[in-house]
C-alpha cells in the first residue's frame, strides 16, 4: 500500500533517430545534474536513483514508460525520492512537453500505462537490444548516426529547372540530420574583382587538377572579364556570421538558395569546414536549400540576392499570392523590428521584462514566418533571453534558455560546433558568462529554482515572466 505518484511518457519514443537524439540528450543532461549526488548510480544501461522504490531512467529512450516510486511512507520521505520525481519531471518536460504526463495517487490521478506492462519495460533496461547500437549516449551523440553509418547518399546533385544544378533528397531525412560535411576548395577574402581575380589565378595554380576541375564545375552568374572570380562572387559562403572570408566548396556550393529553407549552413571555426544539417523533415525528392539572404521584406530580399549572387528568387517564400505576401512581409518587418529592441543593451538593462517578452513576440513570429522550424535565427533568440536573465543574475531561466539554444544549435550545427558545445556549458553554469549580474541582482535566482507541477504552457510562462 502507499501513495504513487510519478510520470510516464505518451506516447513512448521511438527508435528514430530525432527521439534518440533528444533522449541522449535528456539523459546527459542528467547525468550532468546529478554528477556530485551518491545517491544517483550510472549503470551500464540505466541511471538508478537510490530512493524510495529506486525509480530508473534507461539509456534507450524507446523502453521508457515511467518514472515513479511510492512517495509516502518513512523510507520515502527520509531518502527524498518526491524531489527526485519533481525534478526530473521539469527537466523531462523541457525536452519532450506535454508527452510528460504527470500523476499523483494522493490527488486521484493515475498513470496511463499498466504496471505489469512497465514492470517489463524496466525488466527490460539490463539488456540493450541491439549490440549494435551504440553502447554510450556520449558514443551516440559524438556522431554514430545510423544515417550516415548506412553510407548511403542522402542527396543527390540534379538538374533542377531554372537553377542550374542543386542538391534533391534521395531518402525521407529527418531533422537535425547532418547531410553534409565539406572543407573548402579555397578560402578568399572578399575584394573587388579586379584585385581579387589575379589572386585566384595564383590559387587555382596552386590546386590538384581534381580540384581545379571542381571549382571550373561551379556556375557563374557574372561571366565576363573576371571568370574565376564570377565564380567565387555566384558561390563563396562566408566563413561564419558576418566574415569576409568566403570559402568554395565542391558540393555545398551546389545547394541553392531559399527565403524558407529546410536545412542551414554553418561555418565550424574548429574543424574548419562546412556543415550542412537538416532543420526539418524533408521528402524523398524535395530539393534541399540554405539560405543565402540577411532577411528582411521579399523586395529587400530579392535586391540583395540579385546584387549579390545574380538570381531572383522563386522559392515558395517569395511567390506566394499578393495577401500570403504582404502578411509575410509584415511578419519579416517585425522580425526585424524585435531583434534590433532586444539587441538593444540599454533597454536588456532598464527594461528587462519587456526584453523578455520581445523575446517570446519575436519566437512566435518566426514559428509563423518558417513554418514551425525557424532552425539557427531560434537558438540566437534564446541565446538573447539568456543574456538578459543573466544580466540580472536570474540563473534558472538562463540555464533553460542555454538549454534550449543548445538543442537548435545542435539540430542546425552538430554536438561538435563551437557555439553548440558554449551553449552546453552555459546551460550546466550560467553564471560562467561574462555578462553574470552586470545590470542588477533583481531577478537573483540559482540553477536549481525551477517551478514545479506547470504543464508546457505554464513553464513557458514562468520562462518568460508573463505571469501576470
Ligand atoms: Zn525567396
Amino acid at each position: 500500500m502507499g501513495i504513487d505518484a510519478g510520470f510516464d511518457m505518451v506516447p513512448p519514443l521511438s527508435t528514430g533517430v530525432v527521439d534518440r537524439r533528444n533522449w541522449g540528450q535528456f539523459i546527459d543532461f542528467i547525468k550532468e545534474h546529478y554528477k556530485a549526488d551518491t545517491q544517483v548510480e550510472i549503470k551500464p544501461n540505466y541511471i538508478n536513483f537510490n530512493a524510495g522504490e529506486h525509480p530508473k531512467l534507461p539509456f534507450e529512450g524507446h523502453k521508457f514508460l515511467r518514472f515513479s516510486s511510492k512517495v509516502s511512507g518513512r523510507i520515502a520521505i527520509t531518502s527524498g525520492v518526491e524531489h527526485y520525481i519533481n525534478t526530473i519531471r521539469g527537466l523531462a518536460q523541457v525536452h519532450f512537453g506535454s508527452r510528460i504526463r504527470y500523476w499523483n495517487e494522493g490527488a486521484d490521478q493515475y498513470g496511463v500505462y499498466d504496471w505489469n506492462k512497465v514492470r517489463e519495460s524496466i525488466r527490460s533496461y539490463e539488456q540493450p537490444d541491439d549490440s549494435e547500437m551504440p553502447t554510450t549516449i556520449a558514443q551516440f551523440l559524438n556522431g554514430t548516426d545510423p544515417l550516415k553509418e548506412l553510407k548511403i547518399p542522402l542527396f543527390e546533385i540534379k538538374d533542377i529547372p531554372g537553377k542550374g544544378k542543386g542538391l534533391v533528397a534521395r531518402l525521407n531525412i529527418s531533422s537535425g540530420t547532418l547531410l553534409l560535411c565539406e572543407k573548402p576548395l579555397l578560402r578568399i577574402q572578399s575584394k573587388p574583382r579586379e584585385e581579387l581575380e589575379p589572386l585566384l589565378v595564383t590559387k587555382l595554380k596552386a590546386m590538384s587538377r581534381a580540384s581545379q576541375r571542381q571549382f571550373l564545375a561551379l556556375h557563374n552568374n557574372f561571366p565576363g572579364k573576371y571568370p574565376f572570380s564570377g565564380i567565387v562572387k555566384t558561390n563563396a559562403l562566408p566563413c561564419g556570421s558576418g566574415s569576409h572570408v568566403g570559402g568554395v566548396y565542391p558540393t555545398v556550393c551546389f545547394i541553392n538558395h531559399s527565403c524558407i529553407p529546410n536545412a542551414h549552413n554553418s561555418w565550424n571555426r574548429s574543424e574548419e569546414h562546412e556543415t550542412i544539417h537538416a532543420i526539418r523533415p524533408i521528402k524523398i525528392g524535395e530539393e534541399i536549400t540554405i539560405s543565402y539572404d540577411h532577411g528582411g521584406q521579399s523586395s529587400a530580399r530579392q535586391e540583395f540576392l540579385k546584387e549579390s549572387f545574380g538570381f531572383i528568387c522563386t522559392c515558395s517564400g517569395c511567390t506566394l499570392p499578393p495577401s500570403s505576401l504582404r502578411a509575410s512581409d509584415n511578419r519579416r518587418t517585425q522580425i526585424q523590428i524585435l531583434d534590433e529592441a532586444i539587441g538593444d543593451p540599454f533597454r536588456m538593462m532598464t527594461s528587462p521584462y519587456e526584453s523578455l517578452w520581445d523575446c517570446y513576440s519575436l519566437l512566435r513570429i518566426l514559428e509563423q514566418e518558417f513554418d514551425s522550424h525557424p532552425g539557427a535565427l531560434v537558438a540566437r533568440l534564446y541565446y538573447d533571453a539568456f543574456q538578459i536573465c543573466i544580466a540580472h543574475k536570474d540563473q534558472a531561466r538562463a540555464s533553460i534558455f542555454a538549454e534550449r539554444a543548445y538543442k537548435v544549435r545542435v539540430t542546425c550545427e552538430g554536438e561538435d560546433s563551437p557555439d553548440t558545445m558554449r551553449m552546453k556549458s552555459l546551460a550546466f553554469s550560467p553564471a560562467d558568462h561574462s555578462s553574470f549580474g552586470v545590470y542588477s541582482n533583481k531577478w537573483k535566482t540559482t540553477r536549481e529554482s525551477l517551478p514545479k507541477g506547470l504543464d508546457t504552457v505554464q513553464f513557458n510562462k514562468w520562462l518568460f515572466r508573463q505571469e501576470s
